[in-house]
This record gives structure tokens, C-alpha cells and sequence, in this order.
């Protein structure tokens, strides 16, 4: 039984960092963020690839225990380009290819419409809205970036009023309410509707706002950073596999949940494309985890 729901796109990217680069691996935030939900809980996808997507990925994502009922085929598949720098908070695109994306229109499977968890992750606001409005989730989560900022601004400031929690990266939370300053941006994103905001700070971590209280978490010291792409997914998958694993929405296990996400994301960071995820073990994210309340405590 599926019980979280993602939106969001399934690509082929070529990524450029200085440690290397990789053309046409598969990518997209729906295929991050499910396969780190996975760990926890069972996705299943919403999105669309095109004739020239390998079968062997869709594998990848059926073995992993996630739905592929409802990815559908049409056309050309999204495709991302970017390239990193030394300072791998930011990627800079190179080249953003709609394909089938740009006549998408998402029709939810039978047996995804029972979920409690949705993740509107990172696409066209005009699809997630169409998601938001065929399911029936009690908690709802939801992701973007600057190219919808810059694009479909006020279809996301609606969907932004629908949903339980905003993530966003620092960056992007500066540019989409036109702030310097994080607290000011959290809070004119609550006053949106969201109950808990959650700005990503690449290595540095995630800090969780929600009603008057704030909580820091740590982002892993890594030695060895390979490729940040979907670090912001696997984050939000990892997030909200958690939460459906618990069911506890409480503040407490809403800040477990936090560093469960800057877990996850670390360790797939480690590599390109989902390689370090695939061979992650929930034993391992578990160790991790603790490492991570030993970098707190003094
Ligand atoms: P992040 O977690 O922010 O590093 O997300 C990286 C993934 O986002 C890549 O695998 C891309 O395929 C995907 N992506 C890039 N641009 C977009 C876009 N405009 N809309 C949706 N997904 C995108």
C-alpha cells in the first residue's frame, strides 16, 4: 500500500562537479525523494518520462519497494544540467529541458488516493496544485526552487497556502520573499498558512521554524562530497518517510525528523546520481543519526 504520495520529476541529468562528471544519469526530485523515503515508508510516484528513459531506472525504483504506477510515458524525458563549484551549496543550471513535462497532466493511480502523506516535490506549482486538489492527504508537504520562483510565483505563494510544510533552501527563501533575513522570510511564509517551515542550508544543515520555536540542526561533517544533486530531496524524501514511518506529528518527532533528512541527504551526497543510496541500509542511517545527537550534546 502506497502512503506517500510524490509529485515531482523523474530526469536524466548531466552534472558537472569538480569531482568529476556524468551525463544523462537519472535524477529528478521525485526519484531522490522516494528513493530516500523508502528507508521508512512505501512511495509511490506521480510524474512523467519520455520513450528515451532507460527501463533499468524504473527497475532501480520497483526493487526499492516504490510505485511506479504513476509515472507515466509521453514523449521526451525532463532534463537538468548543472555544474558546482568548490562551494557545493549552490548549483548553477546549465540547461533546463521541459520535454513532457510541459503538457503534463497528472492523474492520481486507485490505490495512491488512501494516503495520508503527499510531497509536492520539486515541480511545476500548476502540477502540484493539480495533485494536491486529486488527493486526499492529511499532512502535506512541499518543495520548489528558483526557477518556478522566477516562473510561476504567484500559482506557488497559492499552493505555498495549501500545505502543512515549506521547505526551501536558504537562497531560495531569500528570493521568493524578498528578505535577507531567514526569521523574517519563515515568518511571512507561516502567515502564508504553513505550520512548519524548514529553510535547507546545504553543509551547514536545516533550521525548522513553527510556531514561535526554532530548531537547528546539523548538517554531517562529510570528508568526501561528490555530487550535491538531490540533496534536497533525498532530505524532504528521507523527512517525510520518517513522519509516515512514525505517524507522530508532534514538534518533538518533527526535529527527529529534521536530522533524519540531513542523514539521508548526506550520504547521498557522497555520490552521483542514487549511487551511495544504493547501498544505504536503514542499520546506517541509524548510525549516523546517533553520530549526529554526539555533535550536539555539550
Ligand atoms: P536538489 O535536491 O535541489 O539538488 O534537486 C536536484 C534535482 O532537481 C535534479 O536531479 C534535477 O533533475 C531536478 N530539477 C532541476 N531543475 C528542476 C526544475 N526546474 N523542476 C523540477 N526538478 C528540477
Amino acid at each position: 500500500m502506497v502512503d506517500i504520495v510524490m509529485v515531482g520529476t523523474v530526469a536524466l541529468d548531466s552534472v558537472k562537479t569538480p569531482f568529476g562528471q556524468k551525463d544523462d544519469i537519472l535524477g529528478g526530485s521525485a526519484t531522490y525523494g522516494s528513493y530516500a523515503a523508502s528507508f521508512f515508508a512505501q512511495p509511490g510516484i506521480v510524474a512523467v518520462v519520455g520513450d528515451d528513459f532507460p527501463q533499468d531506472n524504473l527497475q532501480l525504483l520497483k526493487e526499492k519497494g516504490i510505485s511506479t504506477d504513476g509515472i507515466e510515458v509521453s514523449g521526451k524525458t525532463f532534463r537538468w544540467s548543472g555544474e558546482y563549484e568548490f562551494d557545493m551549496n549552490e548549483a548553477k543550471t546549465l540547461d533546463t529541458q521541459l520535454n513532457a513535462l510541459a503538457t503534463f497532466s497528472p492523474k492520481i493511480p486507485e490505490e495512491y488516493k488512501e494516503a495520508k502523506f503527499l510531497f509536492l516535490a520539486n515541480i511545476d506549482p500548476n502540477l502540484q496544485l493539480a495533485v494536491l486538489e486529486q488527493t486526499n492527504a492529511d499532512f502535506v508537504m512541499l518543495d520548489s526552487m528558483n526557477f518556478w520562483i522566477e516562473s510561476a510565483r504567484d500559482k506557488l505563494l497559492e499552493v505555498i497556502s495549501k500545505v502543512d510544510v515549506l521547505l526551501l533552501n536558504d537562497g531560495e527563501a531569500r528570493q521568493l520573499f524578498n528578505t535577507a533575513n531567514l526569521v523574517k522570510a519563515a515568518k511571512q511564509a507561516m502567515d502564508l498558512g504553513p505550520k512548519y517551515v524548514i529553510f535547507k542550508k546545504g553543509e551547514h544543515g536545516a533550521l525548522l521554524f513553527s510556531d514561535g520555536k526554532v530548531f537547528n540542526a546539523p548538517g554531517y561533517p562529510l570528508e568526501d562530497l561528490k555530487d550535491p544533486t538531490g540533496a534536497g530531496d533525498s532530505f524532504a524524501g528521507a523527512f517525510i518517510g520518517y513522519i509516515a514511518k512514525t505517524k507522530d506529528l508532534s514538534e518533538p518527532n518533527i526535529r527527529k525528523a529534521v536530522v533524519y533528512g540531513s542523514v539521508v541527504a548526506s550520504f547521498n551526497v557522497e555520490d552521483f546520481s542514487l549511487e551511495n543510496m544504493k547501498r544505504l541500509s536503514l542499520e546506517k542511517i541509524e548510525q549516523r543519526f546517533n553520530e549526529m545527537q554526539e555533535l550536539r550534546s555539550f
